[in-house]
């Protein structure tokens, strides 16, 4: 049986000035390592033989209909403006439109140098990209927004890191790969022409419904507002929320530093290179209101009447942390298993999570186990619980179900980080058993699974991650 990718592309169409035409390098012994048959099939690409899939994933052979290239865009990196960045490590191979109806790109990532790699060698190793594949596909099996994994494999090379490491490719799958970044190189550079075509592109293929600039930038938000929200609710904290790692289709994308708290803290960091917490647990909220605003002053540059687009863009920023407030408040009373609001919702959940700081509470686990006895035992100090609890009964009184809503909306399975760490330490030696667990348990995140009971555990103290890096 041979592969079969059905490509229809749009974005190699596009004028020149988006991308530079570069296909992947070749890698000496491709293996693969995984084939999500799942996605594979909504994308309506039929499988192959697994030698064959090896080449196409490694990016050794191309598949037919496939027009690969590199994407370029800017951003701003910890709030510094870098004029250029581009796929430095990535080729597009082009697109899909699923069964589902839906257009998708299908990236190779860690395919080799391209014009925009300034340092490193194009190549990434085995660690972040099943790091990648586990998280972003658990991602989705909680419901929120982001790119997918479709195949990981081996190249059979070493990478240089600190030490010679296994290299690996990832293909990426996401509604596509245009970020705040990829209109921002347009508009810094005053190239209104491309500026424009992008906006009239990004519209067709992700809000048909949006009107103009300004249209674009309030559908952007609304996504974002969506999407950010959905992090705060499952503890997900992105790391490097750059303007370039912001996507237009309000997916999660670039699973580098990121991590899933524990121990609920809101200054909560796990990112090697967050220095100083630009990107913490409860700044997410904000950070994402600024890049809006990055997103706004690069489309305003096309607009005929700058001043009433200023106007317009401030409007639709400003309305921002609202919606965020109130998306978050939907979404943490959710969590308590309330289905109607009341006043004195958010200060209910301000106070349990409050004791949730102070009590070191994990922060899956104790949502996970609310209304049930031993959810006080997830506390320091289990008493500090019992008198919010009181209230949390008070206030449930009536609600149809809440312990039902608990366990559908607060997941069991998160991917832990020592379990990731571990997963990665046991490829690298070869043994692929706990990836391919976990993948099968985080698939169902919602559901008690017995027998996977180590997965909810907490790490011990010689297992516990502290830091998290970049490929
Ligand atoms: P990323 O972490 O993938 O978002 O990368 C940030 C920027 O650094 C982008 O311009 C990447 O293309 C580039 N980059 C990251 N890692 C590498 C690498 N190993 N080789 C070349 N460029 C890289
Ligand atoms: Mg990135
Ligand atoms: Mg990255």
């Amino acid at each position: 049986m041979s592969m079969h990718i059905p490509f229809d592309n749009s974005f190699a169409r596009l004028p020149g000035a988006f991308f530079t035409r570069q296909g992947p390098e070749p890698v000496r012994a491709p293996r693969l390592i995984a084939f999500n048959e799942d996605l594979a099939r909504v994308m309506g690409i039929a499988p192959g033989e697994v030698e064959e899939m090896a080449r196409v994933f490694a990016g050794n052979d191309l598949p037919a209909g496939a027009d690969p290239l590199a994407q370029l865009y800017a951003g701003h990196q910890f709030g510094h403006y870098n004029p250029q960045l581009g796929d430095g490590r990535a080729v597009l191979l082009g697109e899909v439109v699923g069964a589902d109806g839906v257009r998708r790109d299908i990236q190779l990532k860690g395919s080799g140098r391209t014009p925009y790699s300034r340092a490193g060698d194009g190549r990434a190793w085995l660690g972040p990209v099943l790091r990648e594949y586990v998280v972003s596909e658990a991602m989705h099996a909680l419901g929120i927004p982001t790119t997918r994994a479709l195949a990981a494999v081996e190249t059979g090379e070493t990478v240089l890191r600190e030490r010679p490491l296994p290299g690996a490719v990832l293909t990426r799958v996401a509604a596509s790969h245009l970020r705040v970044g990829s209109f921002q190189v347009f508009a810094a550079r005053g190239d209104l022409g491309s500026l424009g075509r992008l906006t009239d592109y990004a519209i067709a293929r992700h809000y048909p419904q949006a009107e103009g600039p300004m249209g674009l930038l309030t559908a952007v938000r609304d996504a974002q507002v969506r999407l950010v929200a959905s992090w705060m609710a499952v503890g997900f904290i992105h790391g490097v929320m750059n303007t370039d790692n912001c996507a237009i289709s309000g997916e999660t994308i670039d699973y580098g530093p990121c991590a899933f708290m524990e121990a609920y803290h809101p200054n909560t960091v796990y990112s090697s290179i967050d220095q100083f917490g630009r990107y913490a647990y409860s700044a997410q909220p904000d950070i994402v209101v600024w890049n809006l605003a990055q997103l706004a002053t690069a489309l305003i540059q096309q607009c005929e009447d700058k001043e009433a687009a200023v106007e317009e863009a401030t409007a639709i920023v400003h309305a921002m942390p609202a919606m965020l407030e109130a998306e978050w408040l939907a979404r943490f009373r959710t969590k308590l298993g309330l289905t109607s609001a009341r006043e004195g919702d958010g200060a209910l959940i301000a106070g349990l999570l409050q004791r949730m700081a102070e009590g070191q509470a994990d922060f899956t686990n104790t949502f996970r186990a609310l209304g049930d006895p031993s959810a006080r035992d997830h506390f320091l100090d289990p008493a500090a619980y019992d008198g919010w609890e009181a209230d949390w009964r008070a206030r449930a009184e009536g609600e149809p179900d809440p312990l039902g809503v608990i366990a559908a909306v607060n997941p069991a399975f998160i991917p832990r980080n020592h379990r990731i760490e571990q997963m990665i330490a046991a490829a690298v030696e070869g043994d692929y058993a706990p990836f391919h667990r976990l993948n099968a348990v985080l698939a169902r995140p919602f559901d008690d699974q017995p027998g996977a009971e180590d997965l909810r555990r907490l790490p011990s103290e010689g297992e516990m991650v502290r830091a998290t890096f970049c490929g």
